[in-house]
């Protein structure tokens, strides 16, 4: 059988039917719509998305300041009608996710908080490849609490001749250092290779020490099937332009686990929306700030609603589909893009990317023996866009809302082309 029939007998016969009629699929220069595998840096368009940002301009245009309370989705309480959904995508309760600001700006203000550096305990353990703005706000954290990057950065690297980490290594260089750590802070899934930890057993070996651990979700949310609460991760933070489909620099998200809900010791970075909105504009008599409990305490300004908009469309889809039957959707396309593309590699390239489905998420990473922009650039021409990671890795995520079999399998069968051809 070839890759085409095969393809087309897997989707008949899937269980969680494509919602691609809800995307706005780019089209290519010939006119027909374009294989995009990119979902994991910048997701598609949720049709939906245009109607309501509309809405929001019309709003502000005849409502001015009056849309705080009266505009269709009042603005004031814009963040709290996610509450539900925004905990639904990655496993929490309500109240442990908020959607604020950016990723990167979410790690510093739940670092502000989780990463407080005191006596022996200075150390952050991170993972490699790490993506350089976590390694940026790693080192910068640790230089703002006038510690030595030298010595307080601890990050683990695959060993030689391999380009993941086991969860057993990273569980070990934790119990090794556990009298000098004073926060973990891993990837959920690794941006280079795909590869997703095992999070509920580092949270466990992380409790047993008692340091905090963070996780940078930017390719598991909208990917995985997450559990943070029941995991016991003590903070997350994503971006939601990635699987979460809505936008470039779309609001992102931030968990913050039910146990930290009630603390009011946790020092932190605080503005009047994470205030109690009960005493929020008591701006002249009031000086003591009262954080809301849970995620929404660590808001700092009213919410941005043009960036947050996309978010009712986007995760109105993953509602309807229900992340469990999304994720099992993606790990069937991802065995499929596998073993589509497993043979051909030979000399060409090589997977790096584990193959057990439940140490991976939708994305497979290859090595490229070769002239890896070269060959990026030609699947670019025959209509497919994936991406490239210096020195030599291809990304290709199938993203299992809009992406479909038969895409797969023309993919491979153009790179099979391309490798033969010695491109
Ligand atoms: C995409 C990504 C980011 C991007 O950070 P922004 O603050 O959204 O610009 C950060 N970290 C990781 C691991 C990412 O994959």
């Amino acid at each position: 059988m070839n890759f085409l029939e095969k393809a087309q007998s897997l989707e008949a016969a899937e269980p969680v039917s494509s919602r691609r009629h809800l995307f706005h699929i780019p089209t290519g220069s010939d006119g027909e719509e374009i294989v995009y595998f990119c979902g994991n840096s910048l997701g598609l368009m949720p049709k939906a998305v245009e109607g309501d940002l509309q809405a929001e301009l019309e709003d502000w245009r005849d409502l001015a300041v009056d849309g705080h309370h009266h505009a269709r989705r009042p603005w004031y309480p814009y963040h709290e009608s996610f509450r539900e959904t925004g905990a639904r995508l990655v496993g929490a309760k309500p109240g442990e996710v908020v959607f604020m600001n950016t990723l990167t700006a979410n790690l510093h203000f739940l670092m502000a908080s989780f990463y407080r550096p005191e006596g022996k305990r200075t150390r952050i353990l991170s993972d490699a490849p790490t993506f350089p703005s976590d390694i940026y706000a790693l080192q910068s954290q640790i230089r703002w609490h006038g510690g030595d990057i030298e010595r307080d950065m601890l990050v683990l690297h695959p060993r030689e001749g391999e380009s993941c980490l086991d969860d057993s290594e990273i569980i070990q260089g934790i119990e090794d250092n556990a009298d000098e750590l004073g926060l973990v802070m891993l990837a959920g899934v690794n941006f280079f290779t795909g590869q997703a930890y095992d999070l509920a057993a580092i949270a466990k070996v992380c409790q047993k020490h008692d340091i905090p651990f963070g996780v940078d979700l930017a390719h598991a949310a909208g990917n995985l099937h997450l559990q943070l609460h029941d995991d016991g991760v003590d903070f997350a933070a994503w971006c939601s332009y990635k699987y979460v489909n809505c936008g470039p620099g779309a609001i992102a998200g931030a968990f913050v686990h039910e146990k930290h809900a009630h603390n009011t010791d946790l020092v932190r970075l605080a503005g009047w929306w994470g205030n109690d909105p009960a005493t929020r504009f008591q701006m002249d008599e009031k000086t003591d700030f009262v954080p809301h409990p849970g995620a929404e305490g660590w808001q700092v300004s009213n919410p941005p609603i043009f960036s947050m908009t996309p978010l009712h469309a986007s995760l109105a889809i993953f509602d309807e589909v229900g992340m469990e039957a999304l994720r099992d959707r993606s790990t069937r396309m991802t065995a499929f893009l596998e073993e589509c593309i497993g043979d051909l590699g030979g000399e060409h390239y090589s997977i790096i990317t584990p193959n057990d489905p439940r140490f991976r998420g939708a994305q497979i990473s290859i090595r490229v023996h070769g002239d890896a922009p070269g060959l990026r650039e030609s699947l670019q021409k025959a209509g497919i866009v994936t991406d490239f990671r210096p020195p030599d890795v291809i990304r290709i995520a199938p993203t299992p809302l809009y992406n479909t079999y038969e895409e797969i399998a023309r993919f491979a069968q153009i790179l099979g082309e391309r490798v033969g051809a010695g491109v």
